[in-house]
């Protein structure tokens, strides 16, 4: 058995993964507001129930926004501003005092499809999170691609093709500094802004999408001009990575036109003339982020 925990915003959740895959127990907590050394604990007090539960001493693996600097061990680029600048796998490991795995929410998304869901029997996955930002994580036969700077899959902070760039009217300036960022047009507000761009018009990416659905014109162009610019933009990730599979999650990859139009879209972006790449659904709703952090050690512990 293994366990996994994801540490969000608002809430911790933690289960207990069966090596079949069945998850054996799950236990949610809120995530203590702004209090960093409250918020550890309570991390450490998920796992201790879950090890009692499993009578034994199993895997961790924690699953979070941000990345953990190898330079420096403390956490960058999280959404979650109490996580930034902590050594949080350093103080969680002490609490707890044993070693523990800590990954990117978006990784260990595309880790849980990879291994257990949409994308199990395919050798190479991009697992995209189109919700609140726009982040991302490669899987090439089961292991997660990383590297020095612990960004690998985070496209949301490229900029914009000029194929993409070309569909948005104004420049859009991005939380991280930069603008055009893939992130200001592929998030939940990205896609909002682009509705008032269009329509002058407030509307959240929830409404959008569910007026769309009720056959709304307006609604409707603007998730169609919203998969032409995902479209666009998966298709530099496929010139480059080439996956087999590329599964989307976050709140944003309910949209059932993207599985309908987005692979026809591409096709004229990337560089092949008969694309095979498959573009599919999420299995797993909320608890991808915690079965991904399980999996972040292999089921018999030995790796
Ligand atoms: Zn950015």
């Amino acid at each position: 058995m293994r366990i996994g925990i994801d540490l969000g915003g608002t809430k911790i959740e933690g289960i207990l993964l069966a090596d079949d895959g069945s998850i054996v127990e799950k236990i949610r907590k809120p995530t203590p507001a702004l209090d960093y050394v409250a918020t550890v604990s309570t991390v450490c007090e998920i796992v201790r129930t879950l090890q009692d539960k499993s009578g034994t001493q199993v895997s961790v693996g924690v699953g979070t926004p941000g990345a953990l600097s190898l330079s420096t061990g403390l956490m960058k680029n999280s959404n979650s501003v109490r996580l930034i600048g902590r050594p949080l796998q350093h103080d969680i490991e002490a609490l707890l005092g044993f070693e523990v795995r800590l990954e990117n929410d978006a990784n260990c998304f595309a880790l849980s499809e990879a291994h257990l869901g949409a994308a199990k029997h395919a050798d190479s996955v991009f697992g995209v999170i189109l919700g609140t930002g726009t982040g991302g994580g490669i899987v090439i036969h089961k292991k997660l691609v990383k590297g020095p700077n612990s960004i690998s899959g985070e496209w949301g902070h490229n900029s914009l093709p000029c194929s993409a760039r070309e569909l948005v009217k104004a420049d859009r300036q991005c939380y991280c500094g930069r603008i055009n960022c893939i992130e200001t047009v592929l998030s939940g507000r990205g896609l909002s802004a682009t509705y008032r761009e269009q329509y002058d018009e407030n509307k959240s990416a929830a409404d959008i999408a569910q007026l769309a659905q009720q056959g709304d014109a307006a609604a409707t162009a603007c998730i169609e001009m919203y998969c032409q610019q995902l479209a666009r933009c998966l298709a530099t990730v496929v010139n480059i990575v080439d996956p087999d599979m590329i599964v989307l999650g976050g709140g944003l990859s309910n949209i059932p036109q993207l599985y309908i139009a987005v692979i026809d879209l591409m096709r004229p972006y990337v560089f092949t003339d008969d694309l095979q790449t498959i573009l599919s659904r999420p299995s797993f709703g909320d608890a991808s982020g915690a079965l991904g952090a399980a999996c972040l050690w292999p089921t018999n512990a030995a790796e």
